[in-house]
């Protein structure tokens, strides 16, 4: 479905954003990588899903929290690879803490990898979606999107603006082949959810698997984490003809987080 389409995936050597590039490449889209930590795992595997259609793997290191690297990674998604036709907006990062003890510099990284840094990539890669009349751009924000949770001010504000970006950047490109929708997911067992699992498992002196429920039970009624592989899915679907006129959305993934 997505042969001879180039995705960029922020934030794509862990979680979910692996899980979406491996989704996309196996309906045939060429992939670039971004993101700290091993990179030839990550690439393999996302070269393996897409192998019956010979996908290719770009990989740029950008930190999403500056502006002149990711300036540098969409120059070098152009010149590889021509364009860039899905933009998946996903690095993201978490701090924990109360408003009044939160470290300032923990604001204002979380702000510019899970906010601003969507801004950069969306102006940069939307001048050559609108030539070519087609386009997709994906936002992971997340259930905090929509709703909050005490101790997480940064990342709350960061994903509500998130969505706000998304609803301007539908309706910017509403009468275009252009789409820009927002996925937002409940818990889902990636790292980064796991330091908040050994943290409560810590707190409550509990186990590994008895830290899991308690997390889900604070928020998830279906006691169940979503998973990349899901999530995958749902931005293939944002990715194919049906949902041509799927514009502005925030499609929550969070076993009823948020229908409480
Ligand atoms: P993760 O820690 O597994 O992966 C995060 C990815 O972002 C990694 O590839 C990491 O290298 C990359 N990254 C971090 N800082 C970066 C930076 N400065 N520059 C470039 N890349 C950077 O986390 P995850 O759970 O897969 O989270 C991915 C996205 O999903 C985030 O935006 C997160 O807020 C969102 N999300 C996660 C959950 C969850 O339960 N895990 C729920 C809702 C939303």
């Amino acid at each position: 479905m997505l042969q001879g389409k180039t995705a960029l995936v922020t934030g794509s050597t862990s979680g979910i954003g692996l899980g979406i590039a491996k989704a996309l490449a196996r309906q045939g889209a060429h992939i670039v990588l971004n993101g700290f930590g091993d990179v030839d795992g990550p690439r393999g595997e996302i070269e393996q899903a897409g192998k019956a259609h010979g996908v290719r793997t770009g990989y740029h290191g950008a930190d999403m929290s500056r502006p002149a690297e990711i300036e540098a990674m969409m120059q070098y998604a152009a010149k590889e690879f021509g364009r860039v036709d899905i933009l998946v907006n996903n690095a993201g990062i978490q701090h924990v803490s109360a408003v009044q003890d939160f470290p300032v510099e923990r604001w204002d990284a979380i702000i510019a990898i899970n906010l601003s840094s969507a801004f950069h990539t969306s102006r940069l890669a939307l001048p050559g979606m609108l030539a070519n009349n087609w386009g997709r751009i994906i936002n992971v924000a997340s259930v905090h999107g929509l709703v909050a949770s005490a101790q997480k001010s940064a990342y709350v504000a960061a994903k509500h603006g998130i969505i706000g970006l998304t609803k301007v950047t539908a309706l910017e490109t509403a009468q275009t082949g252009v789409t820009c929708n927002a996925i937002c997911p409940g818990w889902v067992l990636t790292p980064l959810v796991q330091k908040q699992v050994d943290a409560k498992a810590a707190e409550a002196g509990v186990s590994n698997e008895e830290a899991k429920k308690l997390l889900l039970g604070e928020k998830e009624p279906s006691m169940q984490f979503t998973t990349p592989d899901e999530l995958g899915e749902l931005a293939v679907f944002f990715c194919s003809a049906a949902a041509n006129n799927v514009r502005g959305a925030a499609w929550n993934m969070d076993g009823g987080w948020t229908a409480q």
